[in-house]
């Protein structure tokens, strides 16, 4: 498959693609596949004042028919499963398969916000007033903001604009600087749907090109209602801040330091099978992926080897190739971290299996890696870091107590996992003295979420949910509403105060 066939089943045209200052590289070997102009600052001050006037019109629209534009959406996602996961193989680098899967999200949470489009449900609450009612109401809130990380170029859009639309919000994406090809062609299977649709305002979906710098003009405007950000710990902490400054709503998704605890009583075989998986999927490049291994004594020298002898097999190379199960880091810097992380595991005497550059002779220019695995004899400060790259560190424990105390004693809360057959133990890690993350699963690993939960976590990860359950909420305004429907005044709490 030729680069320029994958953008051009994608919708976009290489020649548009070409003449500006923003160099768009693959990972695959390092080459430029496009050069974007982007956008200014000014430009991107227009975009909130047209997506404001977008919102003047689109709250007005009911919601069920909000979510039949998203119905169309999906629709137009189905039609072009194939050739978005290839562009999102080719641009940031993971395996088709999960190019593929990362669209089949865009679908399943299209679906689900189809349905919410019929239910975006208050309450009733009983006054203690005489003859009056009390209820609770969600409106649209205004223009939301999506700032997307280069690991997830599409899914994480979707899993906020599919829902911002039928809540009555516009959208601005700032797509990943690493990955805007992704976004342009999502832009323009947006476009064709509001065309079917027909009674869209202009300019209810815009996509931002540019680094940082234009992400910074959606944080400090005013006229940017919510904030959602996926990305680093740092970035977080900037766009919280920023956001906050102004009252602005956040919804942050930030990094994970996933782990997961192998009791005596796991299942060995399907714990290897999750552990692989999570642990060197999207080349160590998902927020969820496993990065501790916490492993009971009793079972520490079984699992071990198993893993060494799959992690030795590993089919590393070109993502679009069948059968390929680890592809490229996104960069040079990403490859630089990886090694400098590894070299301070093992002054924290950590021993190394893997970690290798590979393919380095068929592709200088992309930085293809073994997967490392690194038994540590403590959970020591490179451990409590989020490396963005496939080093799972392994570690070893005696009692569930002290594998929960090291689960929970790093900074970040993401997702987090048991394999284990005892219920006295998975329900001691679900439980309010369990895991702190936001998601906590039993035998299964920390990634590959689906639609249906809330997604995200505590602590350094951002405190944000998106997705399914009543993520919905952060899109909307509360409002309460008292009607007092009686010939009288009465006051709350009794109080009396004649005139
Ligand atoms: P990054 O923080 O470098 O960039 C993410 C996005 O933020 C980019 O679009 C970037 O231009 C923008 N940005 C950076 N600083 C900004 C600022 N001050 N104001 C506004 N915008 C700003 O992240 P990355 O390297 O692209 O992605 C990897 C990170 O993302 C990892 O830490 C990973 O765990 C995290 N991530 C988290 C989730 C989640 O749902 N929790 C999902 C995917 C990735």
């Amino acid at each position: 498959m030729s680069f320029t066939s994958v953008l051009e089943a994608a919708g976009l045209d290489p020649s548009d693609l070409n003449g500006g200052d923003l160099s768009i590289t693959t990972p695959i070997d390092g080459s430029e596949v496009a050069r974007l102009t982007k956008h200014t600052v000014d430009d991107v001050g227009e975009m909130i004042a047209r997506a404001e006037a977008a919102f003047d019109m689109w709250r007005r629209v009911p919601a069920p028919r909000r979510g039949e534009l998203v119905r169309l959406i999906s629709d137009e996602l189905r039609s072009r499963k194939d050739s978005l996961g290839a562009l999102v193989s080719l641009e940031c680098g993971k395996i088709l398969q999960e190019g593929l899967g990362e669209v089949q999200e865009m679908i399943d949470i299209c679906d689900f916000a189809v349905g919410l489009s019929r239910q975006l449900y208050g309450l009733t609450i009983a006054s203690e007033r005489p003859g009056h009612t009390m209820r609770e109401t969600w409106h649209p809130l205004g223009v939301c903001g999506i700032i997307t990380a280069f690991n997830f170029p599409v899914a994480p859009w979707c899993w906020n604009a599919a829902l911002a639309l039928v809540c009555g919000d516009p959208v601005i994406w700032k797509p990943s600087e690493k990955v805007p090809l992704c976004a342009l062609a999502t832009q323009r299977i947006v476009e064709r749907a509001v065309e079917r649709f027909g009674e869209a305002p202009d300019d209810l979906s815009q996509v931002v090109i540019g680094r940082a710098d234009l992400g910074r003009v959606l944080t400090d405007s005013p006229g940017v209602a919510i904030i959602s950000a996926t990305g680093s710990t740092g970035m977080g902490r900037s766009v919280g801040q920023a956001v906050a400054a102004r009252f602005g709503r956040c919804i942050l998704e930030l990094g994970g330091n996933n782990a997961m605890v192998v009791s005596p009583s796991a299942d060995l075989e399907m714990a290897v099978r999750a552990i692989v998986f999570a642990a060197v999927g999207t080349a160590g490049q998902r927020c969820t992926t496993l990065r501790r291994l916490i492993v009971h004594d009793d079972v520490y020298d079984d699992l071990i080897p198993r893993l060494r002898s799959i992690y030795a097999g590993l089919p590393i190379g070109d993502p679009l190739t069948d059968g390929v199960l680890v592809g490229p880091l996104i960069d040079e810097q990403a490859h630089d971290r990886m090694h400098e992380a590894l070299s301070r595991a093992k002054v924290d005497g950590g021993v190394v299996f893997g970690g290798e550059r590979a393919h380095l002779d068929e592709y200088p220019g992309g930085y293809y890696e073994h997967p490392a695995m690194v038994e540590m004899p403590t959970q020591t400060d490179i451990v409590r870091q989020e490396t963005f790259a496939p080093i799972l560190y392994v570690m070893r424990y005696r009692e569930l107590g002290q594998a929960i105390t090291m689960q929970n004693d790093v900074p970040q809360g993401l997702s987090s996992c048991i394999f284990s057959n005892d219920v006295r133990e998975t329900e001691q890690f679900l439980s309010m003295v369990g895991s702190d993350c936001g998601i906590a699963n039993v035998n299964i690993g920390p990634s590959g979420a689906e639609i249906g939960g809330a997604f995200g976590g505590e602590k350094d990860t951002g405190g944000g949910r998106e997705s399914g359950s009543d993520a919905w909420k952060g899109y909307m305004r509360r409002q309460t509403n008292t009607v007092n429907y009686s010939r009288e005044l009465p006051l709350a709490q009794g109080i009396t105060f004649e005139v």
